[in-house]
C-alpha cells in the first residue's frame, strides 16, 4: 500500500510530516512520489492566517475529489488547519478517513493498528532538514493564532534533539535548521539555546547549523560569539521584529519596546562576523500611523546586518486579540493604505540585496549545493532566500567554494572555485 504526503505551510510542518512518513513507513506502507498512485494521501495544513486557511481547503477539496473517484482511497487530514476548526461544529469532515491535530503522530499510529516501542522517527532527504526543538508558544501576541492551535510553549528534551540530530545526519542532511514558534526561550535543566546550538556545533562539525524564529525578547546574545567560534553555525538571524514602533508593538503585546531591537541590530553591526538578519514583520496593523509606519521602514533600512524582509500585512484573524479589538476601536488600516506600505517595505528589501550584491561582488564563499544547479548561502535560508545559480553541474548535498560572478536580489551567480 502506498501512501503520499502533502506538506504545507512551515518548516515546522515539515518535521511533523517527516514524521508521520516515518509512521507509515514503519507500519509497511510505502511512500509515493505521485498522489495519484496512491492508496492513501496525508494533508499536512497550514491555517496560521487566512490565505494559508484558503490553501489548505484548496488542497483538501482537490483530494476530497481524488477520493470520490475510489472511495477505498483515504484521506488523513492533519495540522493546523483541524487545530484550528475541528471544533467549530460547521462539520464538512465526514468525507476524511481521519482527522489529526498538529504533530499528532500518535493518533495516526493507533489508527493503523501500529505499536511503536522506540522513540519517535523521523524520514526524509535532501541537503537541509529541519528538527523542532520545542512545540507551540506561550507569548500571546495580539494578532496570533498559534497559541490557540498549538499550545503553550513546551520544550523538546535535549536528548530527543541530540538523536534526532543524529537521524538527521544518517539520512544525508548538510544543513540543520533549528525550528520552534519561539526558539529563543528553549530551556532544559539550565542549559539554553546557546549552549544547545554549542553542543550540536561540536557533535556534528561539518553540518551547518541555522537558527529560526529569534523572538526578540528571548534573544540568545551569546550566539554571536558562538559564531565566531564555530564555523558551521551560519551567521543568519531569523528575527520577528513585527514593528518598530512602540505603541504598535505595545498594541500587538510583545512585550518589548523598539529599544530592544535596536540594540540587538547594533550588536549584530558590531560583530566581526558578517551577519545576515532576516527581518519578519507586519504593517498596516490597526491604529498603524504614517509616522509609525515610517519609524518600521526607516529602522529596516539602517542596519548592514539587514538582508531579508519578509513583510506581511495585517489580516483579522477570527479568535485573536486584535480580531475584536479593531473593530471595536474602528481604526483597521484600509486596504489600499495598507497594500501601499508593504510596496514601500518590499522597495526597502530590494535596497538592501543592493548593500549585498556589492559586498558579495567577486568574493569567495561557501554554497551549500541543494539541487545539481542550485544552493545557498550561509546568508540565505534555503526555499526563502537568495539562490545560488551555479554555471557549471554541481554535486548536491556537498558544501563548495563559490566565487559571485554576479548578483542581483535574490538571485547570485557563481561559479567553483578549486
Ligand atoms: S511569538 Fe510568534 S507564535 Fe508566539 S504568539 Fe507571538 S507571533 Fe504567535
Amino acid at each position: 500500500m502506498k501512501y503520499h504526503v502533502v506538506s504545507l505551510g512551515c518548516p515546522k510542518n515539515k518535521v511533523d510530516s517527516e514524521r508521520f512518513a516515518w509512521v507509515m513507513n514503519s507500519a509497511g506502507w510505502k511512500y509515493s512520489e505521485e498522489a495519484d498512485r496512491s492508496d492513501m494521501i496525508i494533508l499536512n495544513t497550514c491555517a496560521f492566517i487566512a490565505p494559508a486557511t484558503e490553501e489548505s481547503l484548496d488542497y483538501l477539496s482537490d483530494i476530497l475529489r481524488w477520493k470520490s473517484a475510489d472511495l477505498t482511497r483515504k484521506v488523513v487530514l492533519a495540522g493546523c488547519l483541524p487545530g484550528r476548526y475541528s471544533d467549530d461544529g460547521s462539520g464538512g469532515l465526514e468525507d476524511i478517513d481521519l482527522v489529526i491535530g498538529p504533530g499528532d503522530w500518535r493518533k495516526l499510529s493507533s489508527w493503523l493498528g501500529a505499536v511503536f516501542d522506540g522513540p519517535a522517527g523521523v524520514i526524509g532527504s535532501g541537503s537541509y532538514r529541519y528538527l523542532r526543538i520545542a512545540n507551540g508558544c506561550s507569548n500571546n501576541c495580539a494578532y496570533c493564532t498559534i497559541p490557540a492551535i498549538r499550545g503553550k510553549f513546551v520544550p523538546q528534551r535535549m536528548d530527543t534533539i541530540l538523536r534526532e540530530s543524529d537521524l538527521l545526519v544518517q539520512q544525508g542532511a548538510k544543513e540543520i535548521g533549528l525550528v520552534a514558534q519561539d526558539s529563543g526561550n528553549w530551556l532544559q535543566d539550565g542549559t539554553d539555546l546557546a549552549s544547545l546550538t554549542e553542543t550540536l556545533a561540536a557533535r556534528h562539525p561539518s553540518i551547518w547549523f541555522r537558527l529560526y524564529y529569534l523572538h526578540p525578547l528571548h534573544f540568545p546574545h551569546r550566539l554571536i560569539d558562538i559564531f565566531s567560534r564555530f564555523s558551521n553555525v551560519v551567521p543568519y538571524i531569523d528575527m520577528p521584529v513585527q514593528h518598530a514602533s512602540d505603541s504598535i508593538l505595545k498594541r500587538m503585546g510583545r512585550r518589548h519596546g523598539v529599544e530592544t531591537i535596536e540594540k540587538i541590530m547594533e550588536e549584530l553591526d558590531r560583530s566581526p562576523v558578517e551577519i545576515a538578519v532576516r527581518y519578519t514583520v507586519i504593517t498596516g496593523y490597526p491604529g498603524e500611523t504614517e509616522s509609525d509606519f515610517i519609524a518600521l521602514r526607516n529602522f529596516l533600512g539602517r542596519y548592514d546586518s539587514g538582508r531579508h524582509i519578509a513583510a506581511f500585512s495585517w489580516y483579522p484573524e477570527e479568535g485573536t486579540l486584535e480580531y475584536a479589538r479593531a473593530v471595536e476601536r474602528g481604526d483597521a488600516v484600509d486596504d489600499s493604505t495598507a497594500s501601499r506600505r508593504l510596496a514601500s517595505l518590499s522597495a526597502v528589501g530590494d535596497s538592501l540585496y543592493a548593500n549585498w550584491d556589492q559586498r558579495l561582488q567577486g568574493r569567495e564563499i561557501p554554497v551549500l549545493v541543494d539541487d545539481i544547479h542550485s544552493g545557498h548561502t550561509v546568508w540565505d535560508a534555503p526555499e526563502v532566500d537568495a539562490v545560488v545559480t551555479f554555471t557549471e553541474a554541481v554535486t548536491p548535498g556537498t558544501i563548495v567554494k563559490a566565487r559571485v560572478i554576479e548578483s542581483s536580489g535574490a538571485v547570485l551567480m557563481a561559479e567553483l572555485v578549486n
